[in-house]
């Protein structure tokens, strides 16, 4: 038998135990107690960078408040930026929205039914178009993402770098070819558990509780710990910063990023390029326009991104006057004064700031 050959009947025999397991073992997840294109859509959305347990929250908030494609359509960006704060990557919740108008617009409301209007619709990329056409459709459609890419170089011990391009269509051709058509959203929700629970990356998959091991090629040659194969990711950039929560009688100033670039048009704390020190911290904020009494070093915290890394320094600065150059910071049009409580509701600030967001809150006698 030549490599394509045994290839293709490995591929075969992979959907029977894959489904019973499945049907054994699948995760509970909210989004699969009624599987329609909505739930589907925006579960997946939400768990391109984000964990299942952290994600199971902010779903049901989510649907709460937007529970259908229109209410999508129609909510004010600042609500909608505000229901994903602490999700990151907030062009996901911005695209969601683009896609919902579109399918207002376009398709009467209803998500299209075919992979291909599906895969048109913004923000939406072959792995979400699969998965959504295969779980709410029935189509015979993959969805290939990283988990998917993982499982296949161990079950074929196939060396392929897996970030090669063309290596995602070639694994999505393969598996349209062996796919179950009558269920093949339970085959690509069998391989996203089987993902996420058996064939775990970086470290020992539980090879002793996969449903492939007796057909498995890695397991059997003793390769898992060598495959897949990555190539290693670019450094990420190192970037300094201090970030200032100010308090001014009851209110904190904040200021709105630019609209584009990282975390664009969301609200976060001034920050200062480099690390001040204290000295310098005052100066800064002086130069804002106000009139520091007190100020109070915060715990040094940092956020990884996925090119760049922002370490931060952080100071509490409690201005009870505004100083002679009362207004520079109004100046700035994308700065405002506001309490915790509307800062809280209105104006999203990103997880990246986690760390000096209970200081908004922080009252005087605190
Ligand atoms: Fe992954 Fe091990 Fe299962 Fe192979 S046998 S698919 S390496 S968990």
């Amino acid at each position: 038998m030549n490599a394509q050959d045994r290839d293709k009947s490995l591929l075969n025999g992979m959907a029977d135990p894959l489904l019973a397991w499945y049907g054994e073992h699948k995760r509970s997840l909210p989004w699969r107690d009624d599987p329609s294109p909505y739930h589907v859509w925006v579960s997946e959305i939400m768990l391109q960078q984000t964990r299942v347990e952290a994600v199971k929250g902010y779903y049901a908030r989510f649907l709460t408040e937007l529970p259908d494609i229109q209410a999508l359509a129609e909510v004010p960006e600042e609500k909608l930026l505000k229901l994903w704060e602490g999700l990151g990557y907030y062009n996901r919740a911005r695209n969601l929205q683009k896609a919902a108008r579109k399918i207002m617009d376009e398709y009467a409301g209803e998500m299209p039914a075919d992979y291909e209007a599906i895969l048109s619709l913004p923000g939406i990329g072959t792995y979400t178009a699969g998965a959504v056409a295969s779980i709410a459709f029935g189509r015979p459609v993959a969805a290939v993402d990283g988990n998917v890419l993982r499982v296949f170089a161990r079950y074929l011990a196939d060396p392929t770098d897996i970030s090669e391009e063309g290596l995602k269509k070639r694994r999505k051709n393969e598996i349209e070819q062996m796919i179950p058509k009558e269920y093949p959203g339970i085959f690509n929700q069998a391989l996203m558990d089987l993902g996420a629970m058996i064939c775990l990356p970086n470290g020992e998959p539980k090879c002793a509780e996969c449903p492939l091991r007796n057909k498995c090629r890695a397991h059997k040659e003793g390769r898992t710990a060598e495959l897949p194969v990555k190539a290693p990711k670019a450094e990420r950039r190192i970037e300094e910063k201090t970030v200032f929560v100010i308090q001014y009688q009851d209110k904190v100033l904040i200021r709105k990023r630019p609209g584009k670039g990282l975390l664009a048009g969301l609200y976060e704390l001034p920050a200062a390029p480099g690390h001040l020190d204290r000295k310098d911290a005052l100066v800064y904020v002086e130069e804002l326009g106000f009139r520091p009494l007190h100020i109070e070093k915060l715990p040094d915290s940092r956020h990884i991104f996925s090119h760049l890394e922002w370490r931060m320094r952080g100071y509490l600065v409690r201005a009870d006057e505004l100083a002679q150059k009362a207004g520079v910071w109004q100046q700035e049009k994308s700065c405002r004064l506001e309490t915790p409580e509307s800062i809280d509701v209105s104006y999203p600030i990103p997880s990246a700031f986690a760390a000096y967001a209970p200081y908004i809150r922080r009252k005087k006698e605190d």
